[in-house]
């Protein structure tokens, strides 16, 4: 490995004045469980490492069931999944939080680095694109906002502009009857990519039986993480039944656009889609029921 600079800036001016500096040559780093094997691996190439932990806001963690949720971008997975307020309002999020590698890469990674990353099979992304995630990020003209489901752009690609970062993860507060779930599949038990994964999320109106709102994504069957509109939609108004939920599977099927590798077929990954919504939506739905 060859040497590389090291700094860790103490505010987001320091950060951005490194990042205008260094430019392409300048690589963030967060719980660095993707960065530094990339840089091991020669994948990636860097002059210098910016370790953003020391920034105050990249830290933040506030969880109210009223005001939200903001997890900053250097939050790792254990912080979240050991606050009782998170564990509480938002179980679909911990799902990912809690199965991202095992509890050795937990202690470090955050869902910050997962989006960033921007793989298409990243855990975190489904269940934030389904909770309504904006993207706080901070560059030189300032900081804006955007919604996660708009931040991947293709494999290990996504909307930042050069000299720009994430800053903090937002999600609105939990709506009355709602629930959420995230569901992959991999061939073992853990420290696996998702073959496919999917995120979903409902909204039941006050007698429980029908659904006014839902979001479903993708892991793994597209070049970014995807949010399939018509599955949401093919859930709303009707009486929640099989039948239902089978037509919002069918609908992200159909959405789906899995490539084969050896992790599998397409057509395996296009069956997984539909098994995976279908479970993941029995568990959004009962987390609703059960709020
Ligand atoms: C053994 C092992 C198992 C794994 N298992 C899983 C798994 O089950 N599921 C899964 O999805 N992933 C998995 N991963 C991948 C990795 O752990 C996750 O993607 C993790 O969430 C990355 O977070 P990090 O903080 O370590 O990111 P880092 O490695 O620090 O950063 C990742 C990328 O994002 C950039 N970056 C980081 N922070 C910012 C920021 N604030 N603004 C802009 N750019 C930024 C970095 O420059 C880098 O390019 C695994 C990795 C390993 C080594």
């Amino acid at each position: 490995m060859k040497d590389i600079d090291f700094a860790a800036p103490k505010t987001i001016a320091e950060a951005v004045a490194l990042l205008g500096k260094h430019g392409e040559r300048a690589k963030l780093l967060a719980g660095g469980t993707d960065i530094i094997v990339q840089l091991r691996e020669h994948g990636r190439d860097a002059d210098v490492l910016v370790d953003i932990k020391r920034i105050p806001e990249l830290n933040e963690l506030t969880c109210d069931a009223r005001k939200g949720l903001v997890i900053g971008a250097a939050v790792p997975c254990y912080r979240i999944y050991e606050n009782k307020e998170i564990v509480k309002l938002y179980p679909g999020l911990l799902d990912a939080a809690s199965l991202i590698g095992g509890i050795q890469i937990q202690s470090r990674a955050t869902l910050g680095g997962n989006l960033c990353n921007s793989s298409p099979a990243a855990d975190s992304i489904p269940p934030m694109i389904v909770l309504e995630c904006v993207c706080v990020i901070a560059g030189p003209s300032g900081t804006r906002e955007l919604p996660v489901e708009k931040f991947c752009t293709g494999p290990g690609k996504n909307a930042l502009s050069k000299g720009e970062f994430l800053v903090s993860l937002k999600f609105p507060p939990p709506k009355a009857n709602s629930g959420a779930a995230y569901l992959r599949f991999i061939p073992r038990n853990e420290m696996d990519i998702a073959v496919a994964g999917a995120g979903v999320s409902v909204v039941l109106d006050a007698t429980k039986t029908k659904c006014t709102a839902a979001r479903i994504a993708l892991a793994a069957v597209a070049p970014t993480p995807l949010l399939v509109a018509e599955a949401g939609a093919a859930l709303v108004d009707g009486t929640l039944n099989d039948g239902l939920i089978a037509k919002a599977a069918s609908a992200a099927q159909a959405a789906a656009k899995p490539i084969t590798d050896m992790r599998g077929e397409a057509d395996y990954r296009r069956h997984l889609v539909g098994i995976l919504v279908k479970r993941a939506l029995h568990i959004a739905i009962d987390r609703a029921k059960t709020k």
